[in-house]
């Protein structure tokens, strides 16, 4: 077929933004930009406050300009890398605007969380293709930054494993309808525990994933289930679906990354050994394939590929979730913020494991409801939910 990405090599190479490098999602995009630099060029790379593995990342990367969020890290940054003549900016503003460098063709989001919003809206504001990681930023303000978007053009491709794997099924289907997805989820470490067994988990069973190595944020979330309600959200944002076409099943091999129905009743499975880099990949090469030795799923080996209903009585955020996404407006904001308060007192063993759903439902039920917000109305609903949050736990 003459196409043209027939041949690869005739492609540019892309000038690539990671923003939140030393992340998880940040070092494997490393990976993957390593395997094939003849296609890929690190243009900027952001980091929050790990300064060592910053300066190591641009000294072998060589970057045009790198960002430490944390300015007291700045002059150790500069000593190190200046020489190099490599751009020293500090600062979580300077994180937002390096986006607009006219140099970028792709801003990958790794960010955590809510900080997430503003750098991704600076970048699509500046026409950048984005790659998201970042999936807070469509689940508190999916219908602001999917709308900017289409005006300025720009492409959304996501990182997300659940997301890539519905791009994958539909990549060649855009003329096609889609009836409903279904999202997999592993059921994260206490799949099959009851309520009772919840009440005295610890962080650190919370933190070991039976299959993702992941950041300690979306490993919690796993855990509770609301990262499924995240990614339920982020699917509607995402493909433009209503909440009913959003499904969520268990299937705790990982294999499947989710499926696609179509309107003729056909499901499509994307299937592969769970590793981030392949729809790092994806996402970072697209419309392109590229060759890569990452490991093989070996079918011979998993004689059975099992599914179950989640049991959202005792994982309940998911429950909530989906409330949210039906309520709609603020709703996801409020969501959003609730948990990433709660997910932060677990992590520091202020509050208990079932603490974290009880913290999220009192500030979906407290918080104002808000129809059409505008992006004011969605920083002053981060804002007063964070304040909430807290004064409930404390
Ligand atoms: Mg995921």
């Amino acid at each position: 077929m003459n196409t043209p990405y027939s041949h690869t090599q005739d492609v540019p190479r892309k000038r690539i933004a990671i923003l939140g490098s030393t992340g998880s999602i940040g070092t494997q995009a490393l990976e993957v930009i390593a395997l094939h630099e003849e296609h890929f060029e690190v243009e900027v790379l952001t980091a929050n406050r790990n300064a060592d593995l910053l300066i190591q990342q641009a000294m072998r990367f060589k970057p045009n300009a790198v960002v430490i969020a944390e300015r007291s890290l700045a002059p150790q940054v500069k000593a190190a890398l200046e020489p190099l003549h490599i751009k020293v900016y500090s600062g979580e503003a300077a994180v937002a605007s390096i986006v607009e460098m006219e140099t970028i063709d792709l801003v990958l989001t790794a960010l955590v969380g809510y900080s997430g919003l503003l750098p991704t809206i600076r970048a699509i504001e500046a026409g950048k293709t984005i790659a998201l990681a970042n999936k807070e930023t469509l689940v508190v303000a999916g219908d602001l930054v999917t709308r900017l978007a289409r005006e300025k053009g720009v492409n959304i491709f996501p990182i997300d494993s659940e997301h890539s794997a519905i791009f994958q099924c539909i990549t060649g289907e855009f003329h096609n309808r889609i009836e409903k997805v279904i999202l997999t989820a592993s059921g994260g470490p206490f799949r099959g525990k009851t309520r009772e067994e919840l009440e005295s988990v610890t962080c650190a069973e919370a933190l070991k994933h039976p299959n993702w190595n992941m950041g300690s944020k979306v490993t919690i979330d796993s855990a509770t289930l609301m990262n499924k309600g995240l990614e339920a959200i982020e699917a509607k944002w995402l493909f433009g679906l209503e909440p009913s076409q959003v499904e969520v099943v268990v299937h705790p091999q990982s294999i499947i990354h989710s499926m696609v129905q179509f309107e003729d009743g056909s499901i499509k499975a994307q299937m592969s050994l769970p590793d981030m880099r392949l729809p790092i990949q994806f996402a970072l090469a697209y419309p392109v394939r590229l060759k890569a030795d990452f490991p093989r799923f070996d079918i011979s080996r998993y004689p059975s590929l099992t599914f179950e209903q989640p049991d959202t009585k005792t994982f309940r955020n998911l429950a909530l979730a989906f409330e949210a996404l039906n309520r709609g407006g603020n709703m996801p904001c409020v969501l959003n913020a609730a948990n990433e308060v709660a997910v932060r007192c677990f992590l520091e063993q202020k509050i208990g494991f079932l603490r974290m759903p009880d913290v999220v439902e009192q500030c979906l039920t407290k918080m104002d409801y808000i129809k059409n917000p505008r992006f004011e109305d969605y920083m002053e609903t981060d804002r007063k939910t964070r304040i909430k949050a807290l004064e409930l736990i404390n």
